[in-house]
């Protein structure tokens, strides 16, 4: 055991504060990590204040993990000690479920280990995040990341790269696709870099018209007001895809309606409740709506090293560990550009 300084809710209502966690000593398969920077999810939010009422207490966030390797188990074969290495939302699996055995662990059939809030498979107790010093797992589970881009714009693609690069490759994005991003946040800005990055034709749809410009210079071709109501006539019927990444309660009806014939919306962002469906949206015009998560550990490596080599990092705005709380109320006003990442030497 070691102990290890984190922050952490005590409660849905309580502001989060120093804890200390006892972090397991290394298994032979462990890889330990000395954490660098931490990107704040959205995700983080909603479990912190149960908003998905599946928290359990005291919960430590974080998902966006990218450090350096301080100690390895020693059958670990992928990592020594000094190596950058990164952990993004999965820390176990079965690894013996078909969907596990596809490198689909993020849909395994046996129950994945979620970074924070996951029960371990040993009996152990829940798992701790990212907001702390130091974090160890199974080497499966641990990402190589380059030292050529840096490190906190590379720690938000561990959540938010992956969950919008796994359903646009899913859904064969690409020249000649045109694509509706929803919401640029966290999540959005990924969305609207990759998708551009892959060839096709970028729509930003958001509700905060000071983001116009960004989203230019973010790479999309369009920017469209969802409040302006001559704006979304331009694009009703209009999208192949739309890649919802909305944390708040909204319409779905009304984004479907800007769906071609045979066009899909995939759902990222994960607002409670969710609001009842039209169901004729779906059937005139034989549209999909449809969900995705995270992505698995092969696909999350695909991302990094695609990332890599096509310069793509996250915009962030680097904030101190005692500044957590403050930046959930930003984050929830919409007003981060556009990741916020943790500097977990002021932890
Ligand atoms: P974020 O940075 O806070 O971005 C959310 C965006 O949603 C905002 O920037 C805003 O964009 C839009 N929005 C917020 N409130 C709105 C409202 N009332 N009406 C319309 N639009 C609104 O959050 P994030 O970290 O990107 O996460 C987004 C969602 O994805 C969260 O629900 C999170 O839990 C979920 N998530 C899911 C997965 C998965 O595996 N499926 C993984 C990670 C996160 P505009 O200002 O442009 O409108
Ligand atoms: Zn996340
Ligand atoms: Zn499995």
């Amino acid at each position: 055991m070691s102990s290890t300084k984190s922050y952490a809710a005590q409660s849905a209502t309580t502001p989060l504060a120093p804890w200390t966690i006892d972090r397991r000593a290394p298994k032979p398969h462990d890889v330990q990590i000395e954490i660098l920077y931490c990107g704040v999810c959205h995700s983080d939010l909603h479990t912190a204040r149960n908003e998905w009422g599946m928290t359990i207490y005291p919960i430590v966030p974080g998902h966006e993990i990218v450090g350096r390797v301080v100690a390895v188990g020693d059958h670990v074969k992928k990592f020594k000690a000094g190596d950058l290495a990164a952990i993004g939302c999965l820390v176990d699996s079965c690894r013996e479920c078909d969907n596990c055995k596809e490198g689909l662990e993020q849909y395994c059939t046996n129950g994945w280990v979620g970074t924070y809030g996951g029960q371990e498979k040993d009996g152990s107790g829940s798992t701790h995040g990212g907001y702390s010093k130091q974090i160890l797992c199974h080497e499966d589970f641990v990402l190589r990341i380059s030292d050529k881009q840096p490190l906190e714009g590379v720690a938000p693609l561990l959540c938010a790269g992956i969950t919008t690069y796994s359903p646009l490759k899913r859904w064969n994005v690409g020249k000649g696709t045109k694509v509706g991003v929803l919401g640029l946040g966290g999540l959005g800005h990924m969305g609207v870099k990759l998708a551009v990055s892959m060839g096709a034709e970028v729509t930003m749809l958001s509700h905060t018209p000071s983001k116009a410009a960004d989203a230019k210079r973010l790479g999309a071709h369009k920017f469209v007001l969802t409040s302006d109501e001559a704006q979304t006539k331009e694009v009703a019927n209009y999208f192949d895809f739309i890649l919802d990444t909305v944390s708040a309660e909204h319409d779905y009806n009304f984004y479907l309606g800007m769906l071609r014939t045979n066009g899909t919306m995939v759902c990222v962002g994960a607002p409670p409740p969710a609001p009842p469906l039209g169901i004729f949206n779906l059937i005139f015009q034989r549209r999909s709506l449809a969900g995705s998560l995270i992505g698995g550990i092969p696909e999350t490596q695909e991302m990094l090293d695609y990332c890599a080599e096509h310069n793509i990092v996250s915009d962030v705005e680097i904030i101190a560990m005692k500044d957590i709380n403050e930046a959930y109320e930003r984050m929830l006003k919409g007003d981060v550009r556009y990741r916020f990442v943790i500097d977990m030497a002021t932890l």
